[in-house]
């Protein structure tokens, strides 16, 4: 008797959908390593968030070698286009730390822009994915593996000819103005150029500077498959907090996380290519 009530009241919980709100939920369950219970239960969050604003809603599971496995939630959005857009955010954490900033913004970000779809009219199709196991020094992979399974997906649908640019949301809790990093040794005018006119026109300031090597997001997949990728994260200021015990609810401003929103809404809305 006593379950039932419980049950019922665990499915009657709110599931939030403001990036503030889920950000701070995922990470008050502490660190969530790749192929682990609170990435999975992390996941489930996201799928029901997706659900609820009537995304077409995939799963792609993969292995994490020596860990288990690992997943990318999708939520599509179809246009009459055919070109793509793709905003992502990494839901694992290494284990040192419950990765409020890195990245439960994140995926908070991506969790918020699904309800918005529909108001703000992208001009090309979306997929938001929360993926999995991008914390190399976690799954000791040399890639991000859940990028790496979603960029390989992308590109046997087309990516090649569809794809304008896929936007790795990662550390955009605090700490402005952001940074976007990608790979090129200038920023391109379909790809990092969109982004930055969007944060022009959202009001926010925004530089891009270069990676160090391939970079170190979820992102770099898609660049060494050939498909262009960026990321827009923490700014000069670094994140003192990441991968320890410090990374907590508590230090997210929910500000940034409305200005990354702003940002990315006005990318997907943009016509420019
Ligand atoms: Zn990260």
């Amino acid at each position: 008797m006593i379950t039932t009530v419980l049950v019922a009241l665990a499915a009657a919980a709110p599931v939030p959908a403001d990036a503030y709100g889920v950000a701070t939920q995922i990470s008050r369950w502490g660190p969530r390593p790749a192929a682990g219970e609170r990435e999975a239960r992390a996941h489930r969050l996201i799928r029901r968030v997706f659900r609820r604003a009537e995304l077409r809603v995939g799963e792609q599971e993969f292995r994490v070698p020596g860990r288990g496995r690992s997943r990318n939630v999708i939520g599509v959005y179809d246009t009459k286009r055919s070109c793509l857009r793709i905003v992502m955010a990494h839901t694992d954490t290494t284990p040192f730390g419950p990765g409020a900033n890195d990245n439960a913004s994140g995926v908070g970000v991506v969790a918020s822009l699904a309800g918005r779809l529909k108001l703000i009219k992208p001009w090309c199709d979306v997929w938001l994915v929360a993926t999995g196991a991008e914390e190399r020094l976690y799954t000791g992979s040399p890639d991000h593996l859940g990028a790496l399974a979603l960029a390989r997906r992308a590109r046997s649908r087309g990516g090649r000819r569809r794809l304008q640019w896929a936007l790795s949301l990662d550390e955009v809790g605090r700490d402005r103005p952001f940074w976007l990093r990608s790979p090129p040794s200038a920023p391109r005018t379909g790809v990092e150029g969109v982004l930055l006119r969007a944060a022009q026109r959202a009001g926010a300031r925004v530089s891009w500077v270069r990676d160090d090597g391939t970079g170190n997001s979820d992102h770099r997949e898609f660049e060494l498959l050939g498909l262009p990728g960026m990321k827009l994260g923490v700014g000069s200021g670094g994140e003192p907090c990441r991968h320890t015990p410090c990374d907590r609810p508590e230090r997210l401003d929910p500000v940034s996380l409305r200005v990354a929103r702003q940002i990315v809404e006005r990318a997907l809305q943009s016509t420019d290519r």
